[in-house]
């Protein structure tokens, strides 16, 4: 075993490799960007390098400066974890000729695999079965046309380099091939340097299905079971779980034993993932194998009680595989989900910010959690923006569904954008529970993505009024409850109106404001009373802890979270949250959204396309603008039937967030314009 390994990565993987070399007493050396000189796996290693500036191009993705600092430290070998330089066989290449061992596959299996299309050629010639597809080298558009027309639609367009669902279009049609076509090749280049595409057959309703597969010296290669990777949004994965539910013995078989044949042809070494597409009929198909550690490998640890990192270790260090095929033994059932700062209602766009509050559940044998990040750090937009990731073991799935449910319910995350409350509705949804899942089912489902549509109800509203009432009096925490409202000749009496937003506008999928909700407040010698609709009662709010309260509304007793956040108060009650916004009786409603219809920047980026020319006029949910941020594409809309008068940012131009980008004239008339699409939380 190693006395000393460099990790070239940060975050939550950094800080696994750590655990797991600490548990076998070999020391680490952390590097990282100038951004993360207070990060959790910097503090958590025994020695750490900087390695140059934030951006990943200039620290995490430096070759010289990793290999540099590795070499400064005397470190024998590198974890290149996920994602950076992880999958590049030049990074390998790089580690070998300076005498150190790169923990991962063998360079040539890593070449080969490390473009789809390439891969696909070889599992092709080994027999695992394919989509039908064009893999070539030949990249005119009109020849990529032809063979789309030949797969027949729908296609999928792909990146040859991609990963993480970047650069990947769907094609229903021959009508929008070109353009599609060429917004993939653009996202492309800009995230892989490398514009190539493949095309596939695009299947409607499959799931992704994946087998870890492990392999050594002695060229012994072993499976370690599937993992269900179906639950995904904008194609990327968001909740893990092992085993697939309802995967025959048979069906396990075959997929597993396909998994190994890859890994086989490649003559490959360490911790694998073969992944594959898998229909309802039961036809399998491969999609990819990923030649490093996944995201998702705790699920497996969990089902089969292994360190999947203290293997890499062994295996780059020489050793034989620990155990054979039919030592490997799964029990229960697991469940990974991914804490992300993103906003599910504005398409799960990237949100940053610090990290205000970050509180988790506390670990135990049967919840792990994996974070490198800690409340008032900043999540920027130079890297991925997980949080952490939450990982339950039980004996059934069912089980663990439940303990997934109740883990969820004990996070509290502010500062940025975030899907806790996503994740909660995933984990209560009928589908999830069924097992049914198919990587289509959580855009299917929007509810699941957006929250219940539903209005505030009567026991909402009451909190949200004696919240606002309580935040105007903080130097009297306890007087809001009281009388002091209290006039000699009668009650004061006071309306409180509050819009309740994130009823998603059918057009843009944007929130769009809904009809003001009323509650009357009528301050009397025993208590505040509320009037809301036809009921009015007695009501108190009080704090459990520092946001959690039980409300008492007349007969009615709730528990309930409040947090207010940029003006909006988030009230959640079990798995249904509500933002609101307190309605300023000194700005008419209609100022207060055209304010908010400015095509402001979502997020720091660059123009890639003006769709439409100055002076035309457009509709409602119209696509306007392409921003590229955080190496994805972002499309700006038009948030009402109106005209562009002209774009404030030119293509190629770097804009900050918040910036106006479209001078937009809304037609007088035309459907109430909501807030851009998507919307996002203002800072
Ligand atoms: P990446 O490397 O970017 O993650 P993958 O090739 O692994 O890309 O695909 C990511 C996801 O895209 C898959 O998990 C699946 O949901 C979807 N996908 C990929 N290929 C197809 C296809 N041919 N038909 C339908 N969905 C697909």
């Amino acid at each position: 075993m190693f006395d000393k390994i460099l990790i070239a990565n940060r975050g939550e993987i950094a800080c696994r490799v750590i655990a797991t070399c600490r548990r076998l007493g070999v020391a680490t050396v952390a590097v990282y960007s100038e951004a993360d000189a207070a990060a959790r796996h910097v503090r958590l290693a025994d020695q750490a390098v900087c390695i140059g500036a934030a951006a990943a191009r200039d620290s995490y993705l430096r070759i010289p400066a990793i290999i540099d600092a590795a070499r400064q430290c005397g470190a024998q070998a590198i974890h290149p974890g996920y994602g950076f330089l992880s999958e590049n066989p030049q990074f390998a290449q790089s580690c070998l000729a300076a005498g150190l061992i790169f923990i991962g596959p063998p360079v040539a299996a890593m070449r080969a695999m490390s473009s789809k299309a390439s891969a696909k050629q070889l599992m092709q010639r080994c027999g695992v079965p394919l989509l039908p597809g064009y893999h070539g080298e030949e990249q005119d558009p009109a020849h990529l046309r032809r063979e789309a027309e030949r797969i027949g639609y729908p296609v999928l367009i792909k990146a040859t380099a991609g990963g993480g669902g970047k650069g990947m279009r769907v094609v229903e049609s021959a009508a929008v091939f070109d353009e599609r076509l060429a917004s993939c090749q653009r996202e492309a280049r800009a995230s892989f340097n490398d514009a190539r595409v493949l095309l596939e057959k695009y299947l409607q309703q499959p799931r992704h299905i994946e087998v870890q597969i492990f392999g050594d010296n002695d060229g012994q290669i072993v499976h370690l079971f599937e993992r269900d990777c179906s639950a995904q949004r904008r194609h990327q994965k968001v909740l893990e779980e092992a085993p697939a539910p309802h995967l025959s013995e048979a069906q396990r078989e075959r997929m597993t034993r396909a998994a190994c044949d890859a890994a086989r042809a490649v003559d490959y070494t360490g911790a694998g993932t073969v992944e594959f597409l898998l229909e309802a009929g039961g036809g399998f198909y491969f999609m990819e194998m990923n030649t490093r550690i996944q995201v998702e490998h705790p699920v497996t640890e969990m089902i089969t009680g292994l360190d999947l990192v203290e293997w890499q270790l062994r295996v780059a260090a020489g050793e034989a595989l620990p155990l054979s095929q039919q030592q490997i033994a799964m029990h229960g059932h697991a469940i990974e989900v991914r804490l992300y700062a993103e906003v599910p209602e504005a398409g799960f766009l990237p949100s940053s910010g610090t990290l205000r509050r970050f509180e988790l559940p506390a670990a135990s044998g049967a919840l792990r959690i994996e974070t490198g990040i800690e409340a008032g750090d900043r999540v920027g937009i130079d890297y991925d923006p997980m949080l952490a990731k939450l990982i339950v073991h039980a004996g059934t799935r069912r089980e663990a569904v439940a303990a997934l449910r109740a883990a969820l319910s004990q996070v509290r995350i502010a500062g940025v954008g975030n899907n806790v409350m996503f994740l909660r509705r995933l984990a209560a949804s009928r589908t999830f529970a069924a097992g049914r899942l198919d990587i289509g089912f959580i855009e299917r489902e929007r509810a699941l993505v957006a929250g219940a549509p539903k209005p505030p109800d009567a026991a909402v509203l009451a909190a949200a009024a004696l919240w606002t009432i309580r935040q105007e009096r903080p130097a009297a925490p306890c007087a809001w409850n009281a009388g002091d409202g209290w006039r000699l000749n009668g009650f004061l009496t006071r309306t409180l109106e509050f819009d309740c937003v994130g009823v998603a506008d059918a057009a843009t999928g944007a929130a769009a404001p809904a009809a003001p909700s009323a509650v009357a407040v009528q301050y009397r010698a025993d208590g505040l009373r509320l009037a809301i609709g036809e009921r009015t009662a007695a009501a108190l709010l009080r704090a459990q802890d520092s946001d959690s309260f039980y409300l008492q509304y007349g007969a009615e007793g709730v528990r309930l979270q409040i947090e207010e956040e940029a003006g909006q108060l988030h009230i959640v009650v079990g798995d249904d949250e509500y933002r609101l916004h307190r309605r300023d009786p000194l700005r008419s409603s209609a100022d207060a959204y055209v304010a908010e219809a400015s095509l402001a920047a979502p997020m720091p980026g660059r123009v890639i396309a003006q769709l439409v020319t100055a002076g035309s006029a457009v509709i409602k949910g119209e696509p306007l603008l392409i921003l590229e941020a955080m190496k994805m594409e972002h499309t700006i809309c038009a948030p009402a039937n109106g005209t562009v008068r002209g774009y404030r940012a030119a293509v190629g131009e770097q804009v900050r967030e918040g910036w106006d980008l479209i001078d937009f004239e809304a037609t007088p008339g035309s459907p109430s314009p909501g807030s851009p699409s998507p919307e996002v939380p203002r800072p």
